[in-house]
């Protein structure tokens, strides 16, 4: 890395609060390696009180641009000077593009977890789909499979309060896009029963699964899977979550969120540079293997 940086190597940053954790500087710093981009990419402590100051750092400095994550990604968008449609629908932006002073947020979470379907043999363009949680990541895949056209999309959340965010996403998708979307409760399990029956693939893009919600399952059994339905998990962390195991079980073809994960850093990766990640590479580096 040392020998890789010169006077000419531009930055890019990931602002989020907290952020140490996160395997993103490893991951776009291998692949701008790789394909020989003078970029690195940085973590940056950055809370929601000093992202402001750190948008205009972006600019002082002349950065290339930045990854954000929480709590930032819904409180950027107010000092960009553009948002992509889907970061104006989403109401949250994960990547700052700089174009010499022009700052572009998108949201590549949802284009990230589209192209790991791809790239998996996994289409869902025309076809239903139903899928668990209103959240960020939720949310974003909502507003990215509507807007790339899957017909029919059936949300399911428990009564808290991300609910009325997730009445919201429907209300955008029925007005902005050819995709017909509802919402229900979670607790309605017949409903849930009846939309997993008609779909082709079932999302969970909730916690569940999730440290500390590692036993918790937004699918009660087993029953509720076909061999035919998809199922693909958001969370990955563990890798494998109760839904999954059950889903495995009934000889579901199955997916983690590793994939969202690499490809949302592809999709951003390529707003930077004009070149997706060298994906293979990437799977191999970080030993990503989609039914884990
Ligand atoms: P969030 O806090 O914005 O949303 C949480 C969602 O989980 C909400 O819909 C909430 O209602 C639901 N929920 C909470 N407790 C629940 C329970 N007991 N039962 C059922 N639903 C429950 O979180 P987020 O940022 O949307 O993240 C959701 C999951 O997706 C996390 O596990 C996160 O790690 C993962 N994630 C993965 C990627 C990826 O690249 N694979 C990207 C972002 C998030």
């Amino acid at each position: 890395m040392a020998e890789r940086i010169t006077g000419h190597t531009e930055l890019i940053g990931l602002m989020a609060y907290p952020i140490r954790h996160s395997s993103s500087p490893a991951m776009q710093n291998e692949a701008f390696a790789k394909l020989g981009f003078d970029y690195a990419y940085l973590a940056f402590e950055v809370g929601a009180d000093e992202i402001e100051d750190a948008v205009k750092a972006i600019r002082t400095l002349k950065m290339r641009g930045s990854n954000v994550s929480m709590p930032n990604k819904t409180i950027v968008g107010q000092y960009l000077d553009e948002l992509s449609p889907a970061a104006k629908m989403a109401g949250a932006v994960n990547t700052i593009v700089n174009d010499n002073g022009h700052l572009t947020g998108h949201i590549t979470d949802g284009i990230g977890f589209m192209a790991s379907l791809k790239d998996n043999g996994i289409d869902p363009i025309g076809k239903k789909m139903t899928i668990a949680g209103c959240g960020g990541a939720a949310t974003a895949i909502e507003i990215q499979a509507a807007l790339d056209g899957v017909a029919e999309i059936s949300i399911f959340n428990i009564k808290d309060d991300f609910f009325a965010r997730g009445e919201d996403t429907v209300k955008k998708i029925n007005e902005n896009t050819n995709c017909k979307a509802a919402i229900y409760d979670l607790a309605d399990l017949d409903k849930l029963r009846e939309e997993m029956d008609s779909s082709y693939i079932f999302v969970n893009a909730t916690g569940a699964g999730m440290k500390p919600l590692e036993d918790v399952s937004v699918v009660p059994d087993k029953s509720y899977f076909r061999p035919e339905l998809i199922v693909v998990d958001v969370p990955y962390s563990p890798l494998c979550t109760k839904m999954r195991t059950m889903a495995k079980e009934v000889g579901c073809k199955t997916m983690n969120g590793l994939g969202m994960m690499l490809f949302q850093g592809s999709a951003a990766f390529e707003l930077w540079t004009g070149k997706p990640m060298p994906i293979e590479h990437m799977k191999e580096v970080l030993n990503i293997h989609y039914d884990d």
